[in-house]
């Protein structure tokens, strides 16, 4: 029997890892003869979702297996007993567990859940519907990224990582993987990996730097290629082991809803197309910030300071501008209005800038003063005469295409600027005989 295990919400802020429980429990899985159908799926739900402070990453798994449903369920359940941070505050495991065919009503959920909030109720009321079975610890939040990954099909674009784990003694400390190698893997698997190092600033992203059990993590085209780069990596450090998964991350599956402003949602993941109605200006704390308009309303777009130079880019806007908009809608605050927290800019059409100066005398070429009052303008050496100031058209230091924050700024979905020409050759999954299963020490 076909089954799917989605699972979410294991880790909090104190550390954790939803993708290191999946993968302990994959070995058992496989030491029980189950046949894997996928890798297993890391799914990313939208990130605007504030009660989530990491990735709002879930996971799923997708098997063929002899044995009863509740043993898998009872399998999971044991795994996140073992090692998921039950009790910390915000910590709401959940497993959902479905089997056959993925319904389309659990297709169409999992959409709302990347770009939009999504109650567990809607959850629990979906499971009911669909036959499928859950078990969730705390609140039943964790049962809506749960169910999310099983209906993220990853049939269109997606990536791999290749996930690293620490071994206990080396959590919490520094991460020992040898900064050079990093930079040397960087230039030569550049075409097949994506976000190893933010060039702007010279940072190392593959390592996160919180207490998880993440040693480092390997984003790529395909599975070769995360294996090949993690083996380039120098790690001075034990590693316990790593798994690679199929994932949306890089391909801004979240950033396909085109919204009037006038629908814009709270905490929702949009694309908005309009005009620039005044020019940016930088706030406290090193913002930038615009208001956008389309006809149905306006809203205050922002470039946030860690955009670093992409803000210069935003900068440049100037009233009359035709942009597209890529991003995720904060609620207002008590200082801050509702704004558009732009992860990506596009420039569809620049307005033309004109400058006026006074015209300059045929004669000598000084500049011209005014004569008075609608009396034209006139040289003070030659009394050479004209009737009106000069207008010119002002280049504009900008392109009409699509502009990125550096990759450090990014959102784990956000595709990067290095896959663009990639994607299009990644619009159905692997061959089914393609689908090593791939992990090791
Ligand atoms: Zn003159």
């Amino acid at each position: 029997m076909k089954i799917h295990l989605g699972i979410d919400d294991t880790d909090s802020l104190a550390g954790g890892c939803t993708t290191e429980i999946a993968a302990d429990l994959v070995r058992k899985l496989g030491a029980k003869g189950v046949a894997f159908l996928d890798y297993p799926n890391l799914i990313r739900l939208n990130p605007n979702v504030p009660w989530k402070t990491r990735g709002n990453g879930a996971v799923c798994l997708r098997i063929e297996s002899e044995l009863p449903s509740v043993e898998v369920l009872e399998l999971a359940a044991e795994e996140i007993e073992r090692s998921s941070r039950l009790g910390d505050p915000g910590t709401d495991p959940a497993i959902v567990l479905l089997g056959g065919a993925v319904p389309s009503d659990v297709v169409e959920f999992s959409e709302e859940a990347l770009t939009r909030v999504v109650t567990p109720d809607a959850a629990v009321s979906l499971i009911k519907k669909v036959g499928s079975e859950a078990l969730s610890y705390g609140s039943a939040r964790g049962i809506v990224g749960a169910l999310a990954a099983i209906g993220t099909p990853l049939a269109n674009d997606y990536t791999f990582e290749l996930i690293a784990y620490r071994s206990r003694d080396f959590i919490g400390k520094p991460r020992l993987v040898d900064r050079e190698s990093v930079v040397q893997m960087n230039e030569e698997m550049r075409e097949v990996t994506f976000n190893n190092v933010d060039a702007e600033t010279g940072r190392i992203l593959i390592t996160p730097r919180g207490p998880d059990p993440i040693l480092c993590g390997l984003r790529g085209e395909s599975p070769e290629a995360v294996r090949k780069a993690f083996h380039m990596l120098r790690i001075r450090e034990p590693v316990e082991n790593w798994m690679i998964f199929r994932t949306n991350q890089g391909t801004d599956a979240h950033l396909m809803r085109s919204c009037r402003i006038s629908g814009l949602q709270d905490h929702s993941a949009v694309v908005v197309e309009g005009v620039v109605k005044d020019k940016p200006r930088t706030i406290r704390g090193g913002h930038v910030i615009f208001l956008l308009e389309d006809g149905t309303g306006s809203v205050h777009c922002a470039a946030y300071e860690p955009t670093g130079r992409f803000r210069d880019i935003v900068r440049k806007l100037e009233p009359g501008d035709r942009v597209r908009g890529f991003g995720g809608m904060r609620a207002a605050g008590s200082e801050i209005p509702r704004t558009l927290n732009l992860e990506k800019l596009e420039v569809l059409k620049l307005v033309a800038c004109m400058s006026t100066h006074n015209p300059v005398c045929p004669i000598c070429g000084k500049r011209m003063k005014s004569a008075g009052k609608n009396q034209g303008y006139r040289c003070e050496h030659c009394r050479s005469h004209a009737a009106s100031k000069i207008r010119k058209e002002v280049g504009r230091d900008l392109d009409e295409r699509i502009y990125l924050p550096p990759p450090r700024a990014h959102r784990h979905l956000t595709k990067p600027e290095a896959r663009y020409l990639r994607a299009r050759d990644r619009i159905s999954p692997p061959p089914q005989s393609e689908w090593h299963f791939l992990w090791g020490k």
